[in-house]
């Protein structure tokens, strides 16, 4: 086995690990996907575990958040518990340190027909996620919400689905990231979900949603053969498979995390070390999602930082 594949079995078995200490007694099962991913199928929920890991296990859930304001109400809704007010007002204010970010929030801010709704929770600490999602009848996204965990400027995820937001981990070699920037570059990654899910077919997304549970159900019980013509047909139906779909949508987060980083280190050698740890990333796990990072490193000028 070389090593990249050894790499993958090693945070899988880590990531297994850490999810089964978690929630060994909630009835869940998992099975390991061929060549790539873990798969965790809870309830009417299917992501992969790498990707549960950091978006805990609610990500697209449809549960409302308590007190959801109207969607009609239009703008950004903030529902930050007092004791993290502090806290969150300093990673809101690295975020819109940048320019992206202020674009990105003034978009969303000043926008009549869309809500976004942001929520720190203490579920899930050092990760986020994005649910909600509201469709107006002509398929339009009007609403979304996004929670954050309440410590959001620790813990870096892994490289696998995440090669921006892993480039962050400390290293003996270089300077080290702060806190509100960690959490600047994860709530880059959620709006990215949320930028990204407005551009997607609605009926697509919704079918998707729907679909997965099914295709992971029968995938865990026919001794994980993709080939079964009932998955042939489900995947087709989806435009890919539930690992496929992951993989899309977390790229795209991660893009638009590295939007962030681009901007927030204006550091041509800095931000060189970043780029070029999310290349190598980019090359081990997400080589055919490569044109989307290689776009933002080529929207800076020269040196490209090895792309
Ligand atoms: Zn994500």
């Amino acid at each position: 086995m070389d090593q990249v594949k050894w790499k993958r079995v090693g945070f899988i078995l880590v990531s297994l690990f850490a999810l089964a200490s978690t929630f060994s007694s909630a009835g869940l099962t998992a099975f390991r996907q061929p060549n790539r991913e873990t798969v965790r199928s809870v309830g009417t929920q299917s992501l992969p575990a790498l990707v549960a890991k950091y978006h805990g296990l609610a990500t697209d859930s449809a549960k409302p958040v308590a007190n959801l304001l109207p969607s009609t109400a239009g703008g950004i809704r903030e529902q930050v518990p007092k004791k993290y007010a502090t806290r969150y007002q300093h990673w809101k204010q690295e975020f819109l340190a940048t320019e992206t970010g202020r674009q990105q929030w003034a978009f969303y801010q000043n926008n009549p027909n869309f809500t976004l709704t942001v929520v720190i929770s203490r579920d899930n600490p050092e990760g986020g996620n994005t649910s909600n999602y509201q469709w107006n009848e002509d398929g339009k996204l009007v609403a979304a919400t996004i929670t954050l965990g309440c410590r959001i400027n620790e813990g870096v995820p892994n490289p696998v689905y995440f090669p921006v937001m892993n480039s962050l981990l400390p290293s003996k070699t270089t300077r080290t990231i702060s806190g509100e920037t960690l959490a600047a570059t994860k709530i880059a990654h959620e709006l990215g979900h949320v930028n990204r899910t407005a551009k997607s077919d609605a009926v697509l997304y919704q079918l998707q949603l729907q679909l997965m549970p099914q295709y992971n159900e029968i995938l865990l019980l026919n001794g994980r053969d993709t080939g079964d013509p009932r998955l042939l047909e489900l995947a087709r139906r989806m435009g890919a498979t539930p690992v496929e779909i992951w993989e899309d949508r977390e790229y795209w987060g991660e893009t638009n995390a590295m939007l962030y980083l681009r901007d927030r280190f204006a550091d041509q050698d800095f931000r060189c070390v970043l780029f070029n740890r999310i290349k190598r990333s980019v090359d081990l796990y997400a080589r055919s999602y490569e044109a989307r990072f290689l776009n933002i490193a080529e929207s800076i000028p020269p040196p490209r930082c090895g792309w």
